[in-house]
């Protein structure tokens, strides 16, 4: 059986890995002449860790990426707001979290496709289906078939809009910046994630390796970010954080930063039809509030090749998948949601109300809710 995968992200590369350790013959058709070479960190938590170890791919990230502890949310001025520390659920699920550069993901997951074709230059323009072959068009006028199509095209996906109608993407009315600095932060941040909350305003950072860091920052807009941001200046919009956010933005190099707006994806019912399946930000794009959007990515990548190939029948592994894996995703795609909200909320009696009742919540129960997130249910 042949299936092709179209995008080469996270969520195609890891999918293309763990169907062809399940045998498969499998085939990545990206829009891109080459795998992107994004130039931002990623978190990945104990979830997706826990698939890397069962993919083979654990040790490698663990060696090129930085080990993360714990996660400190703070106000602007640095004082605590809230701690996780992953000791515990490290205990619990025998796996560690880390942060990595994407780039080094990326190339990590290419070069365990272990002969995986991957046809670069292909942007897919159209799709159609018989019953048993899904027949897929390019923008530069070639055709492919296959017996499973699967949509790892990311959040503005050709495959979901071919597939299915009505689906919604949701403005958060928030923009993001993020960029890696060659940078030297205190000791004690070196096996941290750290986020500070300000007013409609958030910056967080963590190592991604030895010598460099990641941050981003996020900010509320009212009408158009284009013309809000389009010459903003990140030093003056961040200037009553703590004097840490200001070193890390002002040492970054400005013409490697990314401008991002934020959006999710509203859960959608299904994510199949016929012989085509959707994953990762396709299917249930989130905002990245939690960092889960590529975790949630790389579990339902191990999920689907798990199904096909206990499922002779088609549909009824993409049902199982779906059944496996919507419920958790649709959670994380609303916790999410609202953690925006709140983080960024943008009056001083609702901020006054949040750090205090974030200051009174009790540690267990924070660090029982981040556990239950990176229990997998298969
Ligand atoms: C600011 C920000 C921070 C984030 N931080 C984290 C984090 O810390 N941890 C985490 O887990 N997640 C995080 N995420 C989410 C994460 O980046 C995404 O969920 C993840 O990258 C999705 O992977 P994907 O492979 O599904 O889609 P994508 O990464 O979007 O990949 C889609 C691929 O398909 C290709 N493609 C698209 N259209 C076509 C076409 N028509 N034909 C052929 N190829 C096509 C694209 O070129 C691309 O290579 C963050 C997101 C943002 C915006």
């Amino acid at each position: 059986m042949k299936i092709s995968i179209i995008g080469g992200g996270i969520g195609g590369l890891t999918t293309a890995i763990a169907l062809k350790q399940k045998g498969f013959e499998v085939e990545i058709f990206e829009q891109y002449k080459e795998i992107k070479k994004a130039g931002s960190g990623i978190n990945l938590a104990i979830n997706a860790m826990q698939i890397y170890k069962r993919l083979g791919i654990y040790d490698e990230i663990a060696s090129l990426g930085s080990y993360t502890n714990a996660l400190f949310i703070s106000d602007e001025k640095f004082n605590i707001l809230s701690e996780i520390k992953l000791l515990k659920t490290e205990q619990e699920f025998k796996t560690k979290a880390f942060a990595i550069h994407r780039a080094v993901l990326h190339t990590i997951l290419v070069n365990k496709l272990d002969g995986v074709k991957i046809h670069l230059n292909k942007k897919l323009k159209s799709l159609s289906q018989t019953n048993n072959e899904v027949i897929f068009d390019f923008e530069d006028g070639t055709t492919y078939s296959s017996n499973i199509l699967i949509g790892a095209d990311g959040i503005h996906s050709v495959v979901r809009k071919s597939i299915i109608d009505n689906t919604e993407l949701r403005m958060a009315k928030q923009v993001c910046w993020r960029g890696i600095v060659k940078t030297a932060i205190s000791n004690k941040y070196e096996t941290e994630l750290n986020e500070l909350w300000g007013k409609g305003k958030r910056f967080g950072f963590v190592k991604i390796n030895k010598n460099e860091v990641y941050w981003y920052a996020l900010t509320n807009y009212k009408i158009d970010y284009k013309v809000e941001f389009s010459n903003a200046n990140l030093e003056e919009l961040f200037s009553n954080f703590s004097p840490v956010v200001k070193q890390i933005i002002s040492k970054t190099e400005k013409r490697n930063i990314i401008f991002n707006e934020m959006m999710d994806l509203k859960p959608m019912s299904s994510w199949h039809h016929k012989n085509v399946c959707l994953i990762g930000d396709a299917s249930h794009a989130t905002t990245p509030n939690l960092g889960q959007g590529a975790c949630q990515a790389i579990e339902t990548a191990f999920v689907i090749a798990e199904c096909l190939s206990t499922e002779n029948n088609i549909n009824l592994a993409f049902e199982k998948l779906e059944k496996i894996r919507k419920k958790n995703v649709k959670k994380v795609i609303n916790t999410s949601w609202i953690v925006g909200k709140i983080a960024h909320l943008n009056n001083r009696i609702g901020i006054f109300l949040r750090n205090n009742i974030m200051k009174l919540i009790p540690k267990k129960i924070t660090e029982k809710q981040s556990t239950s997130l990176y229990k997998l249910n298969y």
